[in-house]
C-alpha cells in the first residue's frame, strides 16, 4: 500500500504550538490526525517546519533522519523519549534541488526531523511509515521569497508529496499566558483573522505583505521562523486549490492554532 499517488496532493499548513502536543490528546492533535486522515495518502513529505533555519536552502539528505528533541529541560521528560522513526528520502532531496536550481541547495547531513516536524507527524501519521524530508529556512531572505520558494515547489503535488508547513500565524511567546482560560490578545485575533481572510479570498499579497497590518504585527510575528512555512504553503497552492480551515484558534493569547488544507 505504498505506492505514490498519482493525482494532485494536497498542501497542509499545521499550526503546532507547544512540543507538549506531542503527549496530549486534544483539539489540535486530533485535528492534525483528522486532516491525515481525509486527505490522500502521501508517498512522501516535504516539511517546512519552523525549526530549522540558516544561512541558504538545505534539504536533509539521509536515509534515517535523527528525532531531534529542540526544546528545553524545562519540558516534561516523556518528550525527550518520543520517537519518530519514518526514513528519509535522498531522492526528494535531490528532486527538491533540481527544482530550486540554479539557487545552491545544500544536501545535509546534520539535521533530522525537529518538534515541529515530528510533533505533529506523530498525530497525523502515527504508524511513521511514509518518508519525511525537511527543508532549511533561510530567514535572511525576505517573506516573498519564501513564497516564490513555495510555487516552485509545485510540481511535487503530482509526485505523491505532501508539502506540509509547520508553524503558527502568530507566536509571540515573550507575552504569552499559559492561563489557557484568557481570552486571546485583541491584536492576536485580529492579526490572525487578517491572515486567514487573505487566504480565504486566495489573495496572498498581504500575508507576505503582513507588515502592512501595521506596528502589531511585529506582536503577532516578532521573528519570521513561525510564520515563514505559512508562506510556502501559499506558494504551493494553485488557483484551482480550495482552502479547507481545519482549526482556528489561539491558545495562551498569543499562539494561533489555525490549520488549514488547500486542495482542488
Ligand atoms: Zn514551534
Amino acid at each position: 500500500m505504498d505506492m505514490p499517488s498519482t493525482s494532485k496532493m494536497p498542501v497542509v499548513f499545521f499550526g503546532h504550538g507547544s512540543p507538549t502536543n506531542a503527549l496530549e490528546d486534544n483539539e489540535a492533535t486530533q485535528t492534525w490526525y483528522r486532516i491525515a486522515n481525509t486527505i490522500e495518502r502521501p508517498g512522501a513529505i516535504l516539511s517546512i517546519s519552523a525549526h530549522w533555519f540558516g544561512k541558504g536552502i538545505a534539504v536533509t539528505d539521509m536515509a534515517k533522519p535523527e528525532t531531534i528533541h529542540d526544546f528545553g529541560r524545562s519540558l516534561p521528560a516523556p518528550l525527550f523519549d518520543l520517537q519518530y522513526p519514518a526514513v528519509g528520502k535522498p531522492e526528494l532531496a535531490r528532486r527538491v534541488a533540481d527544482l530550486l536550481a540554479p539557487l545552491a541547495v545544500h544536501m545535509d547531513q546534520s539535521w533530522g526531523l525537529d518538534h515541529g516536524t515530528w510533533s505533529v507527524l506523530l498525530k497525523a501519521y502515527p504508524e511513521a511509515d511514509i518518508p519525511v524530508v525537511q527543508l532549511r529556512l533561510d530567514l535572511g531572505k525576505p517573506p516573498e521569497w519564501h513564497f516564490e520558494i513555495g510555487q516552485r515547489l509545485r510540481p511535487l503535488r503530482q509526485e505523491g508529496v505532501l508539502i506540509m508547513g509547520t508553524g503558527n500565524f502568530v507566536h509571540n511567546l515573550s507575552v504569552m499566558d499559559w492561563n489557557a482560560e484568557f481570552a486571546p490578545y485583541d491584536w492576536a485575533q485580529r492579526f490572525n483573522d487578517y491572515i486567514k481572510d487573505s487566504i480565504v479570498r486566495n489573495d496572498p499579497r498581504p500575508v507576505w505583505e503582513y507588515h502592512n497590518f501595521g506596528d502589531e504585527a511585529a506582536l503577532a510575528v516578532p521573528t519570521l521562523d513561525h510564520f515563514c512555512p505559512l508562506l510556502y504553503t501559499l506558494g504551493a497552492r494553485e488557483d484551482t486549490d480550495a482552502v479547507r480551515i481545519e482549526s482556528d484558534y489561539i491558545v495562551y493569547k498569543s499562539l494561533s492554532m489555525t490549520s488549514l488544507v488547500f486542495s482542488d
